[in-house]
């Protein structure tokens, strides 16, 4: 059942919105080799907590941790531990907020500073594909054209569309429907409608779309152990324009390397 959002419910989620957007930017500051994925979680959980929201993620369904901090081969849901970042790795950091009841969620992958050329045009590709996507989220279209132009877009450069985890509707739960795939066909689906609130993030793999589960039970990582990207806002579908309420914004301020479009 999707749960359609007052303007009043809309603008919580902005709020919450903002607080992840600049926790975000808080992280991006510390990304660098030899940094803790640890120290990372750390950063964004006392940030969110400061400013008067709760980490989405912690405790949600037993998650031991505020972020989902996910490195090369792993797709999503990785643990915040001991790891040390080093300077050929990617970095997915995956966040949400609950504030006065009411959550937001975004990720975004990091290339650090020795990333290939061949994994930057992933990124690059992920990061236009969910932008791409957002621009057929609109009133009137239903979410298979948003599906439709994601995959579309990534498998003209032969990379791996993951099945198995999808966006979802955001609102007081974190996951509400509908289910948002990456993949899908034009003018199939459900009808998109004011007041839907939902998560688009795109997760592509450089090689094949197969996917396992790790031991852990949560983490997820590609079956040929090539990298994957991902890259998610929360947006909301008004009457008259589709406003992105989540932003990359201050990750974009704040990463000092200044990675997009340089791979092409
Ligand atoms: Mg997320
Ligand atoms: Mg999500």
């Amino acid at each position: 059942m999707i749960r359609y959002k007052t303007d009043d419910e809309i603008q919580l989620i902005r709020e919450s919105a903002l607080i992840l957007g600049k926790a975000h930017g808080e992280v991006a500051k510390r990304i660098k080799p030899g940094v803790t994925t640890k120290e990372l979680d750390q950063v964004a959980e006392e940030f969110i907590r400061d400013h008067g929201g709760t980490p989405s993620f912690k405790n949600y369904h037993g998650f031991p941790a505020s972020l989902c901090i996910s490195v090369n081969e792993t797709v999503v849901h990785g643990f915040p531990g001991t790891y040390e970042l080093k300077e050929t790795d990617i970095v997915s950091v995956d966040c949400g907020v609950k504030f006065k009841g009411f959550h937001s969620d975004s990720a975004y992958t990091y290339p650090l500073e020795k990333v290939n050329r061949d994994v930057l045009d992933l990124l690059d590709r992920t990061y236009e594909s969910l932008h791409i996507g957002i621009a057929q989220a609109k009133a009137g279209n239903r979410m298979g054209d948003v599906s439709f132009a994601i995959q579309n877009h990534v498998e003209q450069f032969g990379y791996g569309v993951v099945r198995e985890l999808v966006g979802h509707g955001v609102g007081k739960d974190l996951h509400e429907d509908p289910e948002v795939p990456n993949y899908g066909k034009r003018g199939k689906g459900v009808k998109l409608e004011a007041g839907m609130v939902f998560a688009i993030e795109p997760m592509i793999n450089l090689g094949t779309k197969s996917v396992v589960q790790e031991k852990d039970g949560w983490t997820i990582r590609t079956s040929d152990r090539k990298p994957s990207a991902h890259f998610e806002h929360t947006v909301a579908i008004l009457k008259d324009k589709t406003e992105v309420l989540t932003t990359h914004e201050y990750i974009e301020l704040n990463y000092s390397y200044k990675w997009r479009n340089k791979s092409r």
